[in-house]
């Protein structure tokens, strides 16, 4: 089959890869029909050594199971399915606490060690805890957002539910990706009352407001603190979604939370240690978050996505095939795109 593979950084290939096999009998393999590129992927993109080795690229994806494992009880041959990011087992302790991203037998897509999905096809392990089947066909108007349930749109809701936005929240996204933009959509669905975006991106800022953001802020460091606490009665947000994971965005997000704020952090951190020790501190500021337990909102989110309350999927502003791919990932890396949505 055909997949994209990233030998180091900014050389992203379409080449001929191995099909994917069924391995274990509790794996899956699905036909991919879409699938994405994803902020996260631009990290690689960046700073991929040659000795870190060459991967199939790809987290998020929508596909026809066309074969299942011995032991796969609940996925069927023909299930249309959307896979988080991250594979789990559905039983395990943290599985049963909605902390899939931390199961015992769980992993991620996309690493040397296991293939990603801007292929053709892709292996599943943990098929009857990782996969969800959708209650649409393949072609559904709705695809673009149901795939947004694989990362974007789950992993919004992670920062937002991690800072503890609720009914009346002041909030503000640091971040105006595919993912901020979704975290929009997640704080307003959650009741926040005030919404600063903060980003500098006319495309993305006016997504945002039609996605609920009641304000803009697109100044950075210290005047962009400045402005927020101004928005803010001068004390800082309720809540924090951050949503890049620089050094800099996660200062920016704890000095701009209020005492006894909260900071939902979803950004891939960058760096090695967390900033503004002494400000969180001293403001008594709760900081949380990791990588988003995708797989335990979708339940939550997609009754919103059929009943067409939230569009997660207006995130998507360009489509490739396979042999786009590369070019995909170059326009997002230049901020000619917000997200790219692959057709193999
Ligand atoms: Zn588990």
């Amino acid at each position: 089959m055909r997949g994209a593979v990233m030998y180091q950084a900014g050389d992203v290939r379409i080449e001929s890869v191995p099909d994917p096999t069924i391995q274990e009998p509790t794996d899956a393999l699905i036909r991919v029909t879409r699938a994405c590129i994803c902020g996260s992927d631009l990290w690689p993109y960046q700073s991929l050594k040659e000795s870190d080795g060459a991967r199939l690229m790809g987290h998020e994806a929508i596909g026809v199971v066309e074969e299942v494992g011995r032991d796969v009880r609940t996925i069927k041959v023909g299930d249309l399915v959307v896979m988080p990011f991250a594979f789990s087992d559905g039983t395990c302790m943290f599985c049963e606490e909605g902390l899939q991203t931390e199961c015992i037998h769980g992993g991620f897509f996309g690493n040397p060690d296991v293939p990603g999905a801007q292929s053709e096809a892709v292996r599943v392990p943990q098929a009857d805890g990782t996969l969800y089947v959708l209650p649409v066909g393949e072609d559904d108007a709705l695809i673009p957002s149901l795939l947004t349930l694989s990362d974007v749109m789950g992993t919004g809701h992670h920062a937002a539910h991690v800072a503890r936005v609720g009914l009346g929240a002041s909030v503000a996204v640091v971040g105006d990706g595919a993912v901020g933009l979704c975290g929009v959509i997640a704080a307003k669905r959650l009741g926040a009352e005030q919404i600063i975006i903060m980003g500098r991106h006319e495309d993305r800022i006016a997504l945002a407001r039609d996605f609920g953001a009641t304000e803009v802020v697109s100044e950075r460091g210290e005047e962009a603190v400045e402005r927020v606490k101004e928005l803010s009665r001068g004390l800082g947000v309720d809540a924090v979604l951050e949503c890049v994971g620089l050094d800099q965005s996660m200062e920016t997000a704890i000095e701009i939370a209020r005492p006894g704020g909260a900071v939902g952090r979803v950004g891939v951190p960058q760096h090695e240690a967390m900033p503004a020790a002494q400000t969180s501190f001293f403001n008594n500021i709760t900081i949380g978050g990791g990588p988003a337990p995708v797989r335990a909102y979708i339940d939550e989110l997609l009754p919103d996505i059929l009943e067409g309350r939230i569009e997660p999927g207006r995130v998507f502003d360009r489509t490739v095939d396979l042999d786009g791919v590369p070019d995909g990932y170059r326009a997002m890396n230049d901020r000619e795109s917000i997200k790219v949505l692959v057709k193999p």
